[in-house]
């Protein structure tokens, strides 16, 4: 692990771009050229075999700003290497079928994000992979599992759209124990708020389209990891084809730029946010890490320096309260997506849960009146002053 010398937020807004910015230009160049030429065969050899740096052909060779990217990604984790992709559920599958073969056993917990829950539902074991997944907060549980044998460790803290919090530090030590891979997705936290590879995980995934992005114009993902780790998936990456586009790239590295920022923001309010709706009377219950009576609040201040910018609620009268809440909402949006500027709320039916059928969601523990909130970045007093209007 590199130790990095600035501090996070410097890093937000510098780290990686330096070697990609011809003649100190302010901005990373967004490169369309997939392939360049090359003037002989033996340079354009050297490139070919990994001998020398260079480009050759975008699905292989990635451009200056997915580069710049990946190497801000690396520094804000405290990685050695990154490697981004065209989604988070690309970094995701990519490093699930990088990573294992037939036979191979994985151990997770129940509440991943849907498209996750998909892949070790019925993706992995179509591959002859398998998966038990355990009660997401009961670390024994995940004892007993690993000690069946566990090659890959999958993490996910804090849950969409429950907010559980793992021990990752507990877990990830575990998980090396039993001789697994430790993965985590890190999306929900980001770096500023949690780095899990300092508590022991080996690869941290994101969805780039949320908190690093920003701004819910871009999609990508990434990994990052150790070198020999995040080679395997660039490899990976190079033949199944899954690679960020360069505009989107472009994105995510000025999104992140403001990353430390925003999520200053993001915690206030949604911390603000989480403490109004608790005491409103049509709300049954509020989870957020931030609140002291959330069941892990102590774990989640141990091992994050903020709680994030994503809650949700149960509304007392169910999903017959949702339905009348949500179109009364004026400055609140109601989109399948979180970790923008902008605050969101959704349905975990056609938000993080709508690959599952609702005798699935129900199985999962999700309760049928939650909304999911992603608070952003405006002021929370008319966040609040919405709210109340609706829940009126
Ligand atoms: C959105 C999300 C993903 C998937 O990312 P995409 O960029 O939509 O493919 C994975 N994990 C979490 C926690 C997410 O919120």
């Amino acid at each position: 692990m590199t130790r990095p010398t600035l501090h996070p937020d410097t890093l937000a807004v510098r780290a990686g771009e330096d070697p990609f910015r011809p003649h100190d230009a302010l901005a990373v160049p967004v490169e369309f050229a997939i392939a360049h030429g090359y003037p002989d065969v033996a340079s354009w050899e050297q490139v070919a075999r990994g001998d020398a740096p260079g480009p050759l052909y975008s699905r292989n060779t990635a451009q200056p700003a997915t580069l710049a990217l990946e190497a801000r990604l690396a520094a804000l984790e405290g990685a050695e290497a990154a490697v981004a992709f065209s989604s988070g559920m690309a970094a995701i599958s990519s490093t699930l079928m990088a990573l294992l073969r037939p036979g191979a056993r994985v151990v997770a917990g129940k509440d991943t994000y849907g498209g996750s829950h998909y892949l070790f539902q019925h993706t992995l074991p179509h591959w002859g992979v398998q998966v038990t997944l355990c009660d997401t907060t009961d670390a024994g549980a995940f004892a007993a599992a690993m000690a069946q044998g566990c090659d890959l460790l999958y993490l996910e803290s804090p849950t969409n759209p429950m907010l559980k919090v793992q021990d990752i530090h507990r877990l990830a030590a575990a998980g090396h124990a039993a001789g697994a891979w430790v993965v985590i997705d890190n999306t929900f936290a980001t770096p500023v708020n949690q780095q899990p590879l300092a508590l022991g995980a080996d690869l941290v995934l994101h969805s780039a389209t949320k908190f690093l992005g920003g701004h819910a114009d871009a999609m990508g993902g990434i990994a990052c990891g150790s070198r020999a780790l995040t080679d395997q998936l660039r490899h990976y990456r190079e033949i199944h084809g899954a690679c960020l586009d360069p505009m989107s790239a472009f994105l995510i590295l000025r999104g992140i730029k403001t990353l430390a920022l925003r999520m200053r923001q993001h915690n206030a309010n949604a911390l603000a946010l989480a403490q109004w709706l608790q005491a409103h009377p049509a709300v049954a219950r509020v989870n957020y890490p931030g609140l002291p009576d959330h069941p892990q609040h102590a774990l989640a201040a141990s091992q994050m320096q903020g709680f994030g910018g994503v809650l949700s609620f149960e509304l007392a009268g169910g999903f017959a309260a949702v339905q009348a809440m949500l179109p009364r909402c004026q400055l609140l949006i109601r989109a399948a997506t979180l970790g923008s500027v902008d605050t969101l709320l959704g349905i975990p039916s056609t938000t993080s849960h709508v690959e599952c059928s609702e005798a699935e969601r129900v199985a999962l523990g999700i309760p049928g009146g939650l909304v999911r909130c992603s608070v952003g970045i405006e002021d929370v007093r008319d966040l609040i002053a919405d709210l109340a209007q609706a829940l009126a």
